[in-house]
């Protein structure tokens, strides 16, 4: 499931600090600012700051460790001294591999830093190259086990769909960095966005994006495969800013509002297929309940209850019933037949994952 962070504070400074140009980046289209913040910025989001959980203050975009030294101080002064006053949670930057060193990270210690999100996208030498990204996977393992050694939390950006990239490599790329064990990964499955290097081979009809299916799909796995090694994934797709969402951006690719919700419940529908599909092996019945945590029942339901529909015709039933209870841990369903009063067997998530992603391999 994912574990989306609410109380980040974020800080685009776009492009800055970046000299490469990786084929699908608009940095300015992707935050949706094109300004930097300045330091009263900083100051002032942070005072007028309402809810009770403290903000983590976040600097995306960009490549931050590649920025001048003063720079980086620049930003980071108003939010340590924040810190220091407990006004804050935490500092998060996000950065490139490459831009990762022993030196820079005593830097961000000494200044606060506490979580370095690395922009990954592939773990394939073919895809890096061909995206631009200038760095490679080699840089990437350096980065992530320096950053261990150094004790910081250390995030991932991946991008399924990149140039010659494939739904085996996104695979292969997501269990070797569930094996390097960061703590948090987002998947961002790549979008085509205006006035790119990407826009060009896309118009010359030299790229073809994913469909939402194949993203969904690519993006599902991934989601498995972080989940049952203890990545926590903070979040999938996007987000819809205004620009995104009304198409002023994106050119092509799988972009959907709620493209996270989607990735969820396709997983969700492996498993209660999988559920169903031994219950049925067992009992006859035409009508079934699925019992789960009451936050799970629009995740297990679908879409537009897609899922449902999806289930009574594969396996011939007349009736699908979702119920919640509060007694079930998120991610565990029940089944029952329909006059149960309760499941008659329940599979957990944890469960359900080790059996999909061996599945998965094979
Ligand atoms: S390294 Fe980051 S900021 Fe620089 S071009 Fe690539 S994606 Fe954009």
């Amino acid at each position: 499931m994912i574990h989306e962070h609410k109380h980040i504070l974020p800080f685009f400074i776009p492009h800055l600090g970046c000299p490469h140009q990786c084929v699908f980046c608009n940095q300015h289209h992707v935050s949706g600012e094109s300004g930097y913040p300045k330091a009263e910025d900083i100051e002032k989001a942070i005072h007028d700051w309402e809810e009770e959980s403290l903000p983590e203050i976040a600097f995306y975009g960009g490549s931050f460790s590649g920025l001048p030294l003063d720079w980086q101080r620049y930003f980071l002064t108003p939010a340590f001294a924040a810190l220091k006053k407990k006004k804050i949670s935490g500092i998060r930057i996000s950065t490139r591999p490459d831009y990762i060193n022993a030196s820079i990270l005593l830097f961000l210690r000494s200044m606060g830093v506490g979580t370095i999100e690395l922009g990954v996208q592939s773990l394939d030498d073919e895809v890096l190259e061909r995206s631009g990204r200038g760095h490679r996977a080699q840089d990437v393992y350096q980065a992530i086990s320096l950053l261990k050694e150094k004790g910081f939390q250390i995030g991932v950006q991946l991008m399924p769909g990149l140039p010659g990239d494939n739904r085996e490599k996104c695979l292969r790329g997501a269990r070797e960095i569930s094996r390097l064990g960061p703590d948090l990964a987002r998947i961002y499955p790549t979008l085509v966005l205006k006035e790119t290097p990407l826009h060009k081979l896309f118009l010359e009809g030299k790229y073809h994006p994913l469909s939402l299916d194949e993203a969904v799909g690519i993006s599902r796995d991934m989601l498995a495969v972080f989940c049952l090694s203890g990545v926590h994934v903070i979040r999938i797709g996007l987000q819809p800013t205004r620009e995104i969402q009304t198409g002023v951006q994106v050119a092509a690719g799988p972009f959907h509002p709620a493209f996270g919700e989607l990735v969820e419940s396709a997983l969700a529908r492996e498993q209660i297929q999988m559920m169903v599909k031994g219950f049925l092996a067992r009992e006859t019945a035409a009508q079934i309940v699925l019992w789960v945590s009451p936050r799970d029942c629009s995740i297990i339901a679908g879409q537009h209850r897609r899922n449902m529909e999806f289930l009574k015709k594969f396996f011939h039933l007349d009736r699908i019933k979702i119920m919640g209870r509060s007694d079930l841990e998120r991610g565990t369903v029940g089944i029952s037949r329909m006059d149960g009063d309760g499941p008659d067997w329940t599979i957990s998530q944890n469960q359900f994952l080790r059996e999909f992603v061996a599945l998965m391999a094979n």
